[in-house]
């Protein structure tokens, strides 16, 4: 790269309680998708530059990867068999860590915009935010590139009365969803791959780590769909 090089300050931080990086999800998602605010800094006139903003309900946030310390030029995508050139990806290991969402708007207060169904993990800097604009923004008949040829399946999930009562028992006492936190593992394939702490135990069965916990399920593929059946959860 060149020698040139362009100054630029965060506004802000976001804020979250999700602290674990496995729970984020990879694009931003309405259903899946984290909560939290962005607080701006103070003393720069931020609160003027926030007039109106409340007038849209989605904006682009701007961000650094700040938890991103090396690129490499051919990344595995997290569905993916083979690698892809980073620019043709949203990795966040990229030659310049910028990322780029697109968020709800939940409440603005002073200095704090609170948002929804982020990607974002806990104290990202922010570098901008800019309104969604749709007829700007949203083109319809924009084509999906390679990830057109990747099988987008349907899944289905089958939770045995056994798993209910033991995930009913984990929430009570350690305040953790983690059917939530299964259906969020899995969301991109439920098969085993680098990204993902999947193994296989036999011809049917697969075993998930989340933390301490493992997950026992079985896949069952049926057309578009993909039936996955918990069958335990243990410690
Ligand atoms: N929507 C963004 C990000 C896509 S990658 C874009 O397209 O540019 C999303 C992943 O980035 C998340 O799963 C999370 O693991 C990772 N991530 C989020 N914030 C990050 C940060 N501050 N530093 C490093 N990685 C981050």
């Amino acid at each position: 790269m060149t020698d040139q090089h362009i100054h630029i300050e965060p506004i802000g931080f976001f804020h979250t309680n999700t602290k674990e990086k496995h729970r984020i999800p990879r694009q931003p998602d309405n259903d899946l998708g984290i909560h939290g605010y962005i607080q701006l800094h103070r003393e720069h006139n931020f609160e003027q530059a926030l007039q109106d903003l409340d007038s849209f309900s989605h904006i682009w946030i701007i961000f650094q990867f700040h938890q991103s310390h090396q690129w490499k030029p051919m990344v595995l995508p997290p569905r993916g068999k083979q690698k892809r050139g980073v620019f043709a990806t949203r990795s966040p290991y990229r030659p310049n860590p910028i990322g780029l969402s697109v968020v709800s708007i939940v409440s603005i207060h002073g200095l704090c915009i609170e948002i929804a169904g982020t990607d974002l993990l806990d104290e990202t800097p922010i570098l901008d935010i800019k309104p969604y604009i749709p007829y700007a923004d949203c083109i319809s008949d924009a084509n999906f590139g390679w990830l057109d040829t990747m099988e987008e399946s349907h899944h289905i999930y089958n939770i045995g009365d056994n798993c209910f009562v033991k995930a009913q028992e984990i929430k009570e006492k350690e305040g953790v969803d983690i059917i939530l936190h299964i259906k969020q593992l899995l969301r991109e394939s439920p098969y085993p791959h680098p990204y993902r702490r999947i193994k296989k135990i036999n011809e049917d069965m697969y075993e998930l780590s989340i933390r301490t916990w493992r997950v026992m399920y079985t896949v069952l593929e049926q057309d578009e769909s993909m039936i996955i059946t918990i069958v335990s959860i243990t410690h």
